[in-house]
C-alpha cells in the first residue's frame, strides 16, 4: 500500500507515514484526515526521471514524486486542485475538484508532456484500476 502524505499542522514538515502517529519532526501527533483521499500516480517515463516532481495541493507545497511512485494523500471535505512542477518548470496542466461524500476517492495520473521549448506537467483524472498495486 503506498504511503500516505501529510504536512504537520504544527511545524509544517512534509512526511510520509502509514498510520496516525507522532510527527518525525516535531513530535506532535499527526491525525489523518478522514473524509478522502487523493491519489496521485508519476507515470514512469524516460523523460526527466531524475528530477522529482514538486506537488501543490490548493498552493500549499507538499513535496515530491519521483518517477513512477505514487503517492496516497488524505484530506477533508472541500474543494482541492492540485499543481505540479518538474524542477524550474512550472509549467501545469492543473487538476481540480471535489472531494464529498459522494467522491471521496479521486485517482490522478502525471505525466511530462515535451514541448519544444518547456515541457508541461500534464495531470489527469484515472480510475483505481489504473494505480500501481504497490
Ligand atoms: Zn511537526
Amino acid at each position: 500500500m503506498s504511503l500516505l502524505r501529510i504536512k504537520c499542522p504544527s511545524c509544517g514538515e512534509v512526511q510520509d507515514i502509514t498510520a496516525n502517529g507522532p510527527c518525525r519532526k516535531c513530535s506532535n501527533a499527526l491525525v489523518l484526515p478522514e473524509d478522502g483521499v487523493i491519489q496521485i500516480y508519476r507515470m514512469g517515463s524516460p523523460l526527466g526521471i531524475a528530477v522529482g516532481m514538486g506537488i501543490y495541493l490548493n498552493e500549499v507545497p507538499l513535496g515530491y514524486l519521483a518517477n513512477a511512485e505514487q503517492i496516497r494523500i488524505p484530506v477533508a471535505y472541500g474543494h482541492y486542485k492540485v499543481h505540479m512542477t518538474h524542477g524550474a518548470n512550472r509549467r501545469c496542466k492543473d487538476a481540480e475538484f471535489d472531494i464529498t461524500p459522494e467522491n471521496r476517492f479521486v485517482y490522478l495520473k502525471a505525466r511530462l508532456k515535451m514541448g519544444l521549448i518547456t515541457n508541461t506537467v500534464v495531470i489527469e483524472p484515472s480510475t483505481a484500476d489504473q494505480m500501481p498495486a504497490n
